[in-house]
C-alpha cells in the first residue's frame, strides 16, 4: 500500500491529509475487489472500477461537482494524489480515473449548461463512460494538421475520417471529436463535438492491442451527424479545448508515473532484502545501494514537479504549460528509469508474466508517448525558456 509521508511539504494542506486517508480506504477496498475484478473481461472490468470509483467518491477528483452557472474548479494537487495511490496499486484504475476526468473535462470547460447537466453527475457517478479523441491516423503529433472534417448543414455538423488510439473506444458513451470545421488551414480551423456512442456512422474497431490493455479503439466517422448544440465553445475553438484539457491533466500523468515508480522502488526494496548472492544480500552490495539511490532521487524529483505544477495552478491560479510539460516529460521518462532498474535488478524473474515488475515494465511504457510524446513536451518547454530569453 502507497504510504504518504510528505503532509509537512508547503504544497499540501488538511484536505490533502484527509484524502490521504481515503485513499487509504480504497486501496484496501481495491485490494479485496481484485480477485472478482480480474475475473470480468477488460471492459466490464472498466466499467465496474468506474463505478466503484464513482461509489467512493474518487471521482469527484476527476470530474469536479457542478455549481450553478460557474464553471467547476478542479483541485489538481488532489487529482495527482489520486492518480498516484491508484497507479500504485493498478494502472487499470488510474486509466479509469484519468480518462473520466479528461473526457468529462472538455464538458465542464467548454460545454453547454444543457451538456454539462446531461452528463457530469454520470461520470463523476462512474456510470457513464467519457472519451476523448483527438488523434489521427496520420499523426497524433501534429494535432493542427487534422484531417477529419466537420461540415455545416443547417443544424447539424456532419463528421468524416478517423482517430485512432482512442482510449475508452467501445465502452464509451459519448466521445469527443475534434474535426476540421473551418475554412482556415492548421490549428484555428478545428472544434470539438461531443458525439454520443450510439450516431449512425460512427463505426468503432476495437482490435487494437497493446502491451498494456485497456479499451482502445479506432473510430470511422462516416457522414456521422451530430447536432450543432453539440458544439464545445466556439467554432474555431477545437484546439483550444484539447490544449485546455491537456494543460490540465498532464501533470497527473507525471502523478501516475510517480505512483509507478514508487511501486518499483518499494518491490525492489523488499527483494533486495530477501534475494542473497555471493553469501549476502543484495541490499548489501554497495552497487545495488548506488542504483537504489538513482531510483529514489529520480522519482523524489519528478513528484516535486508534479506537485509544484499542481500547487501553481490550484494556489496561484498560474498558466502551467511548462510546469505540466516538465511535470509529464520529468514524471515519466525518471519512471522509465526506475522501472528499467528494477528490472535489472529482479534479473530474469523481472521479466517474468505475473512478477509485478513485469507488468510495470508494460504500464509504464505507454506514458512516454500519450498525452503528447516526451519530445513534445521539450519542444513546449524549449520555445517557453528561449521565448522569456527575449
Ligand atoms: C496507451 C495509449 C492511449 C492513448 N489514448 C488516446 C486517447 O484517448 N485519445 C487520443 O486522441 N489519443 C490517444 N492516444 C494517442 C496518442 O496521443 C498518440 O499516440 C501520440 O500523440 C503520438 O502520436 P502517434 O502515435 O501518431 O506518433 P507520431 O505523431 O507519429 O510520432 C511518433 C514519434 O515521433 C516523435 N516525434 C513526434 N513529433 C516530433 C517532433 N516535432 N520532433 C521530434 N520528434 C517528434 C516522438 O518520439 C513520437 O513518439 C493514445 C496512445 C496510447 C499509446
Amino acid at each position: 500500500m502507497l504510504k504518504w509521508t510528505h503532509w509537512d511539504l508547503p504544497f499540501f494542506d488538511a484536505s490533502h491529509a484527509a484524502l490521504a486517508r481515503e485513499l487509504d480506504d480504497w486501496q484496501q477496498r481495491q485490494a479485496a475487489l481484485a480477485p472478482e475484478l480480474e475475473a470480468l473481461p477488460l471492459p466490464a472490468q472498466c466499467r465496474r472500477l468506474a463505478a466503484e470509483l464513482g461509489q467512493a467518491g474518487l471521482l469527484r477528483y476527476a470530474v469536479p461537482t457542478l455549481q450553478g452557472d460557474a464553471r467547476p474548479v478542479l483541485d489538481l494537487r488532489s487529482a495527482c494524489m489520486v492518480r498516484e495511490a491508484l497507479s500504485y496499486g493498478s494502472a487499470l484504475a488510474d486509466f479509469v480515473f484519468s480518462m473520466q476526468g479528461i473526457g468529462a473535462a472538455p464538458l465542464w470547460l467548454h460545454g453547454s449548461a444543457a451538456l454539462r447537466q446531461r452528463f457530469l453527475d454520470g461520470c463523476r457517478q462512474g456510470q457513464q463512460i467519457a472519451a476523448f479523441a483527438l488523434t489521427q491516423p496520420e499523426g497524433g503529433s501534429d494535432v493542427a494538421a487534422t484531417a477529419t472534417t466537420a461540415t455545416r448543414r443547417g443544424d447539424v455538423y456532419v463528421l468524416d475520417g478517423a482517430k485512432t488510439y482512442i482510449s475508452n473506444g467501445g465502452i464509451a458513451d459519448y466521445y469527443v471529436i475534434v474535426a476540421r470545421s473551418e475554412q482556415v488551414p492548421g490549428a484555428k480551423g478545428l472544434s470539438a463535438f461531443l458525439v454520443d456512442a450510439g450516431s449512425p456512422g460512427l463505426i468503432i474497431d476495437t482490435s487494437l492491442e497493446i502491451v498494456a490493455p485497456h479499451p482502445l479503439a479506432t473510430l470511422h466517422l462516416r457522414h456521422c451527424e451530430v447536432p450543432a448544440a453539440h458544439l464545445l465553445g466556439a467554432p474555431g475553438d477545437g484546439f483550444k479545448v484539447a490544449m485546455s484539457v491537456l494543460d490540465i491533466f498532464r501533470s497527473s500523468v507525471g502523478a501516475a508515473a510517480v505512483g509507478i515508480a514508487r511501486r518499483a522502488l518499494d518491490e525492489t526494496v523488499a527483494r533486495m532484502g530477501s534475494r542473497s548472492l555471493f553469501g549476502k544480500p543484495m541490499a548489501e552490495m554497495d552497487t545495488v545501494r548506488m542504483r537504489a539511490a538513482d531510483m529514489a532521487l529520480d522519482m523524489e524529483a519528478a513528484a516535486l514537479l508534479v506537485y509544484r505544477a499542481a500547487w501553481l495552478r490550484d494556489v496561484r491560479q498560474a498558466t502551467i504549460t511548462r510546469e505540466a510539460a516538465m511535470a509529464k516529460l520529468g514524471g515519466t521518462e525518471a519512471a522509465f528509469r526506475v522501472v528499467d532498474s528494477a528490472v535489472q535488478l529482479f534479473g530474469a524473474l523481472g521479466i517474468t508474466q505475473g512478477c509485478v515488475i513485469e507488468q510495470l515494465f508494460r504500464d509504464v511504457r505507454p506514458m512516454r508517448i500519450y498525452e503528447g510524446a516526451s519530445e513534445i513536451q521539450k519542444l513546449i518547454i524549449g520555445r517557453k525558456v528561449l521565448g522569456a530569453q527575449r
